[in-house]
């Protein structure tokens, strides 16, 4: 039987590289730390095997539809298909930003929602049966944090389709220029809507894998907690280690277990996204 394998997006390092590091003594197999600059994942890697731990670099721009083949093409010659993808990398502009907000939500929306939605697409098909699939949102990505009452209705409908929640997507980035944005519902925060985009595809996917003809195929949304990491300005109560721990047991729920197709807090309870209400 192929070598068992995981991915995890954005490791070089913050949440994304505790992740790889914790994969690496609890999962059975290859973990690829992924890291889109060589330099920065060799140091990453690097700082792993101080620890006697093994990683594997691979280099993958989300953005990039070449390395996401690349990468794609490796793990079906190298390994048969995928048993563990974390998509953890993400963007956030500084609150201080002075780049237009507009400008903001393009890129932020592009990384987060769009490039994050296309590497799926892509790696999904080579997923294997037991698959886990850990989507990193945020305890801004909840539904909570959007204000109009119909929008909330069509995020979380169990009808919504890929194509419908692509369109908002699209929608918010055009209301965003200029700046009409609130006043359909949407948040004030291009992260916070980057993020609750992305928990609501991650109920759309769970609702394809409940279809699927490959077995017990599980995926969840985590919030990580408040980190302390280059994404936070070091801000954060929590430190990596403590912020991958969401996500490590999302990438290691037992055959045929659970949760599946919810939203894990950082201290590995699973709330509501529909109603969990969480204070700034
Ligand atoms: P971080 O320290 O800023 O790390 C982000 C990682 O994503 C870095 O490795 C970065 O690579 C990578 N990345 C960014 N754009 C990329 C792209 N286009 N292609 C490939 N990699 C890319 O952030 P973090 O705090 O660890 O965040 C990890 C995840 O947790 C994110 O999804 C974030 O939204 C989420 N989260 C964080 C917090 C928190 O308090 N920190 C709270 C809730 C959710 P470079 O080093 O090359 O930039």
């Amino acid at each position: 039987m192929a070598r068992r394998v995981a991915v995890v997006t954005g490791a070089n390092k913050g949440i994304g590289l505790s992740t790889v590091k914790f994969l690496c003594q609890k999962f059975d197999g290859d973990v690829y730390l992924c890291s889109r600059d060589q330099t920065r994942g060799e140091d990453a890697v690097k700082e792993l095997e101080g620890l006697g731990l093994k990683p594997k670099l691979f280099i993958l721009a989300i953005d990039d539809e070449k390395t996401i083949v690349n990468l794609l093409e490796m793990l079906k010659k190298e390994y048969g298909g995928l048993d563990v993808l974390v998509n953890n990398a993400a963007i956030a502009f500084p609150f201080n930003s002075t780049v237009p907000f507009g400008e903001q939500a393009t890129k932020t929306l592009d990384i987060n929602y769009f490039a994050v939605s296309n590497v799926c697409d892509i790696l999904f098909p080579v997923l294997k049966p037991g698959a886990r699939v850990v989507n990193v949102s945020s305890a801004l990505g909840l539904l909570d944090r959007v204000k109009c009452p119909e929008l909330k209705q069509i995020l979380s409908s169990p009808q919504l389709t890929r194509p419908a929640l692509d369109s908002l997507a699209r929608e918010y980035v055009e209301l965003a220029q200029t700046g009409a944005h609130s006043e359909k519902g949407w948040p004030n925060s291009n992260y916070s809507t980057s993020k609750i985009l992305f928990s609501a595809l991650t109920w759309i996917q769970h609702r394809g894998f409940k279809n699927d003809p490959r077995p017990d195929i599980v995926i969840n949304a985590v919030h990580p907690g408040y980190v302390d990491t280059d994404m936070t300005n070091h801000k954060g109560h929590l430190t990596p280690d403590q912020g991958a721990q969401s996500s490590v047991m999302a990438a290691l729920v037992p055959p045929n277990g659970h949760p599946r197709g919810a939203f894990i807090w950082n201290d590995c309870s699973v709330v509501d996204w529909k109603s969990h209400e969480f204070k700034f």
